[in-house]
């Protein structure tokens, strides 16, 4: 089965356990200065005929799929109607599958109506990741996202409306040992904005074959240190004011992160804080293992 993928494949941790499908290739905007992710590869919408025959080669392999995920990098932007029969198709050689996810961009949510997607929802996509990486419009820039803080918020609370719900990583460390004040308040403000239902915090990694990587080999950026990005993701914990009632589920326990946390907001806010101190405090910053950063 495994000729079937275009590789690299990528998929979010929490789909370690999913029957990934790839129907795209490539991410459709593939100009992020830190991401090599999709760097060798055109973005494509797989010919649907091809992706039924995909499907049905892994109906006979696989006897139970409880979740399923859309891979590449934006599998929302396939127009509506395309993705509806592909869904279909899914859920016709799939019935017992529980959960469909994808990454999807701030702009192929704006570009959907809501009524596109109410119909992908009700088809069984329930979960979207989306990547916010900082809430302040400055480093979207910089880091070339190709949009702003204020059309995530947009697309965010749309895709809520549409029933969705969101899975959002912001990046610690994206401007290296410059002054991350504003990366920090901007981004914990949009977070208390959209109030998505998980949110995780990885660490900038430069890999080769990046516009990051180029500009430290320059001289033009120097990485953070690992002490820096804790005061940093504490400044962002300390803005991120979750109401009683409403909870996002937080992970910093991605291979990137020098201190893995694990809770929710609002109730783990202090012990999340409180563990970052411990380890500031007492020196504890573990150093990040290289083997799970190349990629
Ligand atoms: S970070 Fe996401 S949107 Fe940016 S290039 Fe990589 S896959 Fe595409």
């Amino acid at each position: 089965m495994d000729d079937i993928y275009d590789y690299p494949l990528y998929r979010p941790p929490s789909e370690a356990y999913s029957l990934i499908l790839q129907i795209t290739l490539g991410c459709s905007h593939n100009k992020c200065t830190f991401c090599k992710m999709y760097k060798g590869k055109k973005f494509t919408i797989k010919p649907f005929e091809q992706i039924k025959e995909e499907i049905d080669i892994f109906r006979k392999e696989i006897r139970y799929a409880e979740k399923i995920f859309l891979a590449d990098g934006d599998a929302l932007i396939i127009p509506t109607p395309r993705l509806l029969e592909i869904l279909d198709y899914i859920n016709e050689k799939f019935p017992e599958r529980e959960r469909i996810s994808l990454y999807a961009s701030p702009k192929s949510i704006l570009f959907k109506t809501p009524e596109e997607l109410k119909a992908i929802r009700e088809k069984g996509v329930s979960l979207v990741y989306i990547g916010l990486e900082s809430g302040d419009n400055e480093v979207l820039k910089e880091i070339k996202k190709g949009v702003t803080s204020e059309k995530i918020v947009e697309a965010s609370l749309k895709a809520k409306e549409a029933g969705f719900m969101l899975s959002m990583t912001v990046i610690a460390g994206v401007l290296g040992d410059r002054d991350y004040t504003n990366h920090a308040l901007k981004t914990a403000e949009v977070v208390n904005k959209i109030v998505p239902d998980y949110l995780s915090v990885l660490c900038l990694v430069v890999h080769d074959g990046t516009e990051i990587y180029d500009r430290v080999l320059r001289g033009e950026f120097r990485e953070a240190k690992g002490e820096d990005i804790l005061k940093e993701i504490r400044m962002m914990i300390e803005n991120i004011n979750i109401p009683e009632g409403k909870k996002v589920i937080f992970r910093s326990n991605h291979a990137s992160n020098y201190l893995g946390l694990k809770g929710d907001f609002p109730e783990d806010k202090e012990k999340f804080l409180s563990e970052i101190n411990f380890v500031i405090n007492n020196d504890y910053i573990r150093e990040r293992n290289d083997r799970y950063l190349r990629y």
